[in-house]
């Protein structure tokens, strides 16, 4: 059985490890084909792919792309894409520029709930000046002693209603399946599980993608419940969409499930890499 992981972070964006170093961590995990799916960024795809080779890992290039979609931040996977695709590139750079404006209102909300410095702090572990995001938050908030670990910084700062939360627009949903689907890549909802939406407005949301061109689902992520597999292979079958898999890795300890331990797809769903190799 191929082990498939086609999401995973680089510190490209809020992953810890260089692209190299992720490619190589996979492959010493088990990985036999390997998909980099940075936010918002490309930068890394180039020097991922070569390392994959170098493991002997076939390479999967992929983006995933921050969206608001009524009123609720969602993730839509690009696998496949060309990552030279000019109308792609030019969405991304639109899409990550409120980011570090974003980054000095969250700093600014924490001073004011007792923890200074938060945006230089986050900095330190920021490696793309482009790609602040809330996980560089989390690793500083952990580190001044504020929480005790990353989930407990998304529990009680950083998500609506508490501190360091900024409410930001990012890409509609049609963009960002337009850019995937211009790049020559297919579009996939990541972590369909983690949105706090109504199976109605989940219903809709899965509607609206697949009229868009959308073609799957992520099933089994480590941003999922076990719970939500058989729950999610359902949907994808009812919807017909392809199923996805990815651990959503983005550091050694800190992700929620690590490449080695990720159940593979449940029966009776096409993954979406059914017709790759
Ligand atoms: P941003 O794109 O800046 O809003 O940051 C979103 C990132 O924060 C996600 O990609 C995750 O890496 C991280 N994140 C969000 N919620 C959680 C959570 N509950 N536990 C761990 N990481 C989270
Ligand atoms: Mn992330
Ligand atoms: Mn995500
Ligand atoms: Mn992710």
């Amino acid at each position: 059985m191929l082990n498939v992981d086609l999401h995973c972070h680089s510190n490209v964006s809020d992953g810890i490890l260089s692209p190299a170093a992720v490619a190589q961590y996979a492959r010493k995990a088990g990985v036999d084909v390997w998909g980099l799916t940075d936010h918002d960024e490309v930068g890394g795809i180039v020097a991922a792919r070569a390392a994959a080779a170098a493991v002997g890992m076939q390479f999967v290039a992929g983006v995933e792309i921050s969206i608001t979609w009524a009123g609720q931040t969602v993730h839509i996977v690009g696998l496949q894409i060309d990552e030279t695709d000019a109308l792609l590139l030019r969405g991304l750079a639109a899409t990550r520029s409120g980011r570090d404006a974003r980054g000095r209102d969250m700093a600014a909300q924490l001073a004011a709930a007792g923890i200074p410095g938060a945006y230089e702090g986050a900095l330190k572990y920021v490696a793309n000046p482009d790609l602040m995001s809330r996980t560089h938050f989390a690793r500083y908030l952990v580190e001044c002693g504020a929480a005790t670990s990353i989930a407990d910084v998304f529990r009680r700062f950083l998500t609506e209603g508490k501190p360091g939360y900024v409410p930001h627009r990012w890409a509609s949903l049609s963009e960002a399946v337009g850019w995937i689907r211009a790049a020559g890549g297919i579009a996939v909802i990541a972590h369909p599980g983690r949105y706090k939406f109504s199976p109605v407005a989940e219903g809709a949301l899965f509607d609206e993608f697949k009229q868009l061109g959308g073609s799957a689902i992520e099933v089994v992520t480590g941003s999922h419940t076990p719970d939500q597999y058989p729950v999610y292979a359902d949907l994808a079958r009812r919807y017909g969409f392809l199923a996805s898999r990815g651990t959503d890795f983005h550091a050694p300890g800190e992700s929620r499930a690590d490449f080695a331990l990720l159940p593979p797809l449940p029966s009776g769903v096409t993954p979406v890499w059914h017709d790759w190799f």
